[in-house]
C-alpha cells in the first residue's frame, strides 16, 4: 500500500476486515509516523519508499493511493516488477503518462492493471447499465448528470472540478453508454458566495459523444446540503435513472422527509468494498477485469479536453482513440 492518507487507510481496513484472500504486508508513505500509526495496527512493515515496497519479494500486488502527480511513476514501476496493481484515480495527472503506461502493459503482454473508477461497481449503476444494454429505453439519446459535494478544503481549484471530480462521470458516461467523449465544453455560471473567491463552481460541463449523445454535468462542490450524485439517462423509448440512496421516508408533523447523504464514503461504500473483493478475486483467477489502464488513457485525454475547454471557453473536439484489441472487454 504507498500512501497511507485517507483513501489509503480505507482500503487498508478493507483489505483487512472486508476482503478475503489478501493482506496488507508492507506500506509506505512520505509522512512516516502516519504509515507507522497505522502499520503497528495491522501488523504491516514500513518501508522508505514506493519501490520498495513495490521491489518486496513478499509483495504480491501493489495499490498506489498517494497523491495524484506520483500515480505513473509507481504504477509503470509495478508493470517492470510484473506485479498486479491498483491505481486510485487519476491513473495519469497527463494523458502522455497514460498512454506510456498503457504502451508498457502492453509490451508486458498482460492486464496488470486497474484503475479505481469505483462507481462501475455501484448497484444503481449496474443496473443502469443493465437497463441501457437491453435495449429496453431504446438507444440513448441524452443524459443529465449532477454531482455536488457538501463542501470542498480552500486547495481546491477550478481545474479540480473536472480533474478531480468529473473524471467519475466521464469514466461512468463511457462506461453506461460503451462509448467515447469526443466533443467537451464548460460553461460557467454565476459563482456560489459561499466558498472560496479563486474557485469558480459550480460548472457545467456539456459532453457528446462519437455515437451523438449529449450529455449535461453539473458539477457544484459546495452545494452545502450534502453529498448528492444523480444520474438519468433518455433512450427513444424511455428513461432510466439511479435510485436514491436507500433511506426511510419519514411522514410526521405535516411534513414527508427523508435524508442526504453527507460524504462520498457513505455514498460508495458498497461500491468500494465490491470493487475490492472483486479486484482480489481477479487476481487469484489470473485474469483482471475491472476499469483498465486503457480507461483511466481515456479518461485523461478527455480530462485534459475539458480542461482546455474550460480556460478557452471554447467547445473542444477530440479524435476518438482507437482501442487496442489488447483492451478489448
Ligand atoms: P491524502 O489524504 O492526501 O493521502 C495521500 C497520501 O499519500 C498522503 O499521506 C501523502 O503524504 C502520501 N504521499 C504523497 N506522495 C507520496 C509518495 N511519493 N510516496 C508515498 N506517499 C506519498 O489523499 P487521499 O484523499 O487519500 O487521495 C489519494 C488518491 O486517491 C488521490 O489520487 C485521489 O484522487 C484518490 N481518491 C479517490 C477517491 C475515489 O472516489 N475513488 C476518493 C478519494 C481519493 P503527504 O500528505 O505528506 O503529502
Amino acid at each position: 500500500m504507498i500512501g497511507t492518507g485517507m483513501i489509503g487507510r480505507d482500503h487498508i481496513r478493507r483489505v483487512t476486515d472486508v476482503v478475503t484472500g489478501a493482506q496488507v504486508v508492507a506500506v509506505t508513505d512520505i509522512d512516516v509516523e502516519r504509515a507507522k500509526e497505522i502499520a503497528s495496527t495491522i501488523d504491516a512493515r514500513v518501508l522508505p519508499t514506493g519501490h520498495d515496497v513495490i521491489n518486496d519479494p513478499l509483495v504480491d500486488a501493489v495499490v498506489v493511493t498517494s497523491w495524484g502527480p506520483t500515480h505513473a511513476e509507481y504504477v509503470l514501476a509495478a508493470i517492470a516488477a510484473g506485479k498486479p496493481v491498483f491505481c486510485e484515480k487519476p491513473l495519469a495527472t497527463a494523458a502522455e503518462d497514460g498512454l506510456r503506461i498503457v504502451e508498457a502493459e502492453q509490451a508486458f503482454g498482460r492486464r496488470l492493471v486497474q484503475v479505481g473508477f469505483m462507481r462501475r461497481y455501484d448497484a444503481g449503476y449496474r443496473a443502469m447499465k443493465r437497463v441501457i444494454d437491453s435495449g429496453e429505453i431504446g438507444a440513448p439519446l441524452l443524459m443529465h448528470c449532477v454531482h455536488r459535494n457538501q463542501s470542498v478544503p480552500q486547495t481546491y481549484h477550478s481545474d479540480m472540478a473536472v480533474q478531480d471530480t468529473a473524471v467519475h462521470e466521464i469514466d461512468i458516461i463511457r462506461w453506461l453508454l460503451d462509448d467515447d467523449i469526443v466533443s467537451t465544453q464548460v460553461i460557467t455560471p454565476r459563482r456560489t458566495a459561499n466558498r472560496f473567491g479563486h474557485l469558480q463552481d459550480p460548472q457545467v460541463m456539456l459532453f457528446e459523444t462519437s455515437g451523438g449523445v449529449r450529455i449535461d454535468l453539473e458539477v457544484f462542490v459546495n452545494c452545502q446540503y450534502g453529498y448528492d450524485i444523480q444520474c438519468e439517462t433518455v433512450g427513444e423509448t424511455g428513461t432510466v435513472r439511479l435510485p436514491d440512496p436507500a433511506d426511510v421516508w419519514l411522514r410526521s408533523a405535516g411534513q414527508l422527509r427523508t435524508g442526504v447523504l453527507q460524504d462520498w464514503q457513505q455514498r460508495f461504500a458498497a461500491a468500494f468494498d465490491r470493487e475490492f473483493t472483486e479486484w482480489v478475486a481477479s487476481i487469484a483467477d489470473g485474469r483482471l477485469c475491472g476499469p483498465s489502464a486503457w480507461d483511466g488513457y481515456a479518461t485523461a485525454l478527455i480530462s485534459d479536453a475539458t480542461t482546455e475547454a474550460r480556460h478557452t471557453g471554447r467547445v473542444v473536439t477530440l479524435a476518438r482513440p482507437d482501442r487496442p484489441a489488447f483492451y478489448a472487454t
